[in-house]
């Protein structure tokens, strides 16, 4: 059986050296005689699991004992809401700089808490990262998506001269290239785009501005709760704590952050140069604003694209049609996507418009 090239948004295409290893693991962990679902999370096993894990991400992040890695149970979407309840007192505001569709998203949930500031916008085609931000005068953080997984927009370097904690959602670029702590209190990653399977999310967070949360929150609505118990006051998921320990270390294994964000920003160009000349296909984003990670285009005709879609999973390119928001196509090449599928992407699309007239 072959393997297709997925380029599916998320869940997304995982390492294949880590999806063998997974496969061993399933049945023999380590050479435990238990497979790593079936390991209780409080054995020896499995602690070695977490601490090789913790210590592979510290190492390629370059994250140093002033930030807490964190792993908690549910998707990115859940902490749209745990950061306002815990950082948000009524009368409080968030800054937003507002991307797309996944600050639309967190928004929503700041406002059941306070207020949420727009400090800058690229409403309403969110074809680039918005900017210079407005910041509001006292705000408790300033929320941002780091990469705009539906847009295909990518922030070069994070919002300048916060006036508070910078809070990022980085679902879908975490590890892709070199990871901006500097002005960061928190940052979270869902794991089904860049680490690993859903159901499981990263957080990195700065243990000063954690200690500023509101009190008496429920344990597993409060950050603290996480830091306290070593991601383990409840049982934790297990097999997502060991994927992403398996990812980050063959992150490591291919030279680290910079050498992803090198080979992601070369897998992006490839395709984007095509776009660039083509005249029957054209990328959603500006061009200072392009995602390496999920490239948006357009064709010239619904029926072109539609074209596309059915040939490319003739030949083994699957995913491409776009968010169900906005149409169009996407290319999700995150890290562990093959170079050799950019390549195919792009002969198609060239064999596509030379048959266009
Ligand atoms: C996918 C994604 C999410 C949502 O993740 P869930 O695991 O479905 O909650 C949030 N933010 C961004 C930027 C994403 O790409």
């Amino acid at each position: 059986m072959t393997r297709k090239y997925n380029f599916s948004s998320g869940p997304a295409a995982l390492p294949e050296p880590v999806l063998r290893r997974a496969q061993a693991a399933l049945w023999d962990l380590d050479g435990s005689g238990i497979g790593v679902l079936e390991h209780s999370h409080r054995g020896k096993a499995f602690r070695a699991v977490i601490e090789r894990t913790t210590a592979a991400i510290r190492e390629v992040a370059g994250i140093g004992d002033d930030f807490v890695v964190l792993y908690i149970t549910a998707g990115a979407t859940h902490h749209f809401t745990m950061v306002p309840h815990n950082f948000l007192g009524e009368g409080d505001t968030a800054d937003v700089c507002h991307s797309g569709l996944w600050t639309t998203k967190a928004m929503a949930e700041i406002r059941r808490f306070g207020k949420a500031h727009v400090a800058c916008t690229s409403e309403p085609a969110f074809d680039a990262t918005p900017g210079p931000p407005a910041y509001s005068a006292s705000p408790r953080y300033v929320h941002y998506t780091s990469n705009e997984t539906v847009y295909g927009t990518q922030w070069a370097t994070p919002p300048a001269n916060p006036p508070a904690p910078l809070v990022c959602d980085a679902s879908s670029d975490i590890f892709s290239r070199p990871l901006p702590l500097a002005n960061h209190g928190l940052i979270f990653a869902g794991a089904q785009k860049n680490l690993g399977p859903s159901g499981i999310t990263l957080v990195i967070a700065s243990k000063a501005f954690l200690a500023t949360r509101k009190p008496g929150l429920p344990p597993l609505a409060d950050y603290m709760t996480y830091v306290d118990e070593g991601s383990m006051y409840n049982t934790p998921n297990t097999f997502g704590i060991y994927m992403i320990g398996e990812v980050v270390a063959w992150i490591r294994e291919q030279g680290g952050l910079a050498a992803m964000g090198e080979r992601n920003a070369r897998k992006a160009a490839a395709v984007y140069q095509f776009l660039d000349q083509s005249r029957v296909w054209r990328g959603h984003a500006r061009t200072d604003s392009r995602s390496n990670m999920n490239i948006t285009f357009r064709g010239a005709t619904p029926e072109l694209e539609a074209k596309l879609v059915a040939r490319a999973e003739e030949r083994g390119l699957t995913g491409l049609p776009g968010h169900r928001s906005v149409g169009g196509l996407r290319a999700s090449i995150y890290n562990a996507f093959p170079e050799e599928g950019v390549h195919r992407l792009v002969e198609l699309l060239d064999e596509l418009e030379r048959e266009h007239r």
